[in-house]
């Protein structure tokens, strides 16, 4: 089946949002494949974001991913990479419709607490990167 890799970054876990995010993925009809709670190393975070490296944000963003634990998890299901992307919301909080994850709980580009896999290859690459040790 599908599977994505969703994670909760800094202030998703800072604020408490962890269940919240984990709710709406369950009860949407997915299947959580693997958790975890991590520090993230900046050289993980700089590969995770490496297609951004030229960006003029690109130091911040690697800041703000490693700035306090993060929670990584694989979701799996039908269609759960673009759901789960919709589920999500835009990048920009202004632009994430009310409903979404961003569009709820989110107002900074800078903050917007939760990342997800953009294509299915790509999902594919970061639970690979992520989860080394492999999932059930
Ligand atoms: P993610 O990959 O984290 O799920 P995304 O796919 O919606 O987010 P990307 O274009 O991949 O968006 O950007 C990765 C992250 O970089 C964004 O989630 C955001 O935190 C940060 N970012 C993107 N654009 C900007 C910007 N203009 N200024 C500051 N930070 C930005
Ligand atoms: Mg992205």
């Amino acid at each position: 089946d599908e599977r994505s890799y969703i994670m909760i970054k800094p202030d998703g876990v800072q604020r408490g949002l962890v269940g919240e995010i984990i709710s709406r993925f369950e009860k949407r009809g997915f299947q959580l494949r693997a958790l975890k709670i991590i520090n993230v190393e900046r050289s993980l975070a700089e590969t995770h974001y490496s297609d951004l490296s030229s960006k003029p944000f690109f130091k911040d963003l690697v800041d703000y991913i490693i700035s306090g634990p993060v929670v990584c998890m694989v979701w799996e299901g039908l269609n759960v990479v673009k759901i789960g992307r919709d589920m999500i919301g835009a990048t920009k909080p202004e632009a994430s419709a009310p409903g979404t994850i961003r569009g709820d709980f989110a107002i900074q580009v800078g903050r917007n607490v939760i990342h997800g896999s953009d294509t299915v290859e790509n999902g594919q690459k970061e639970i690979a990167l992520w989860f080394p040790e492999g999932i059930v």
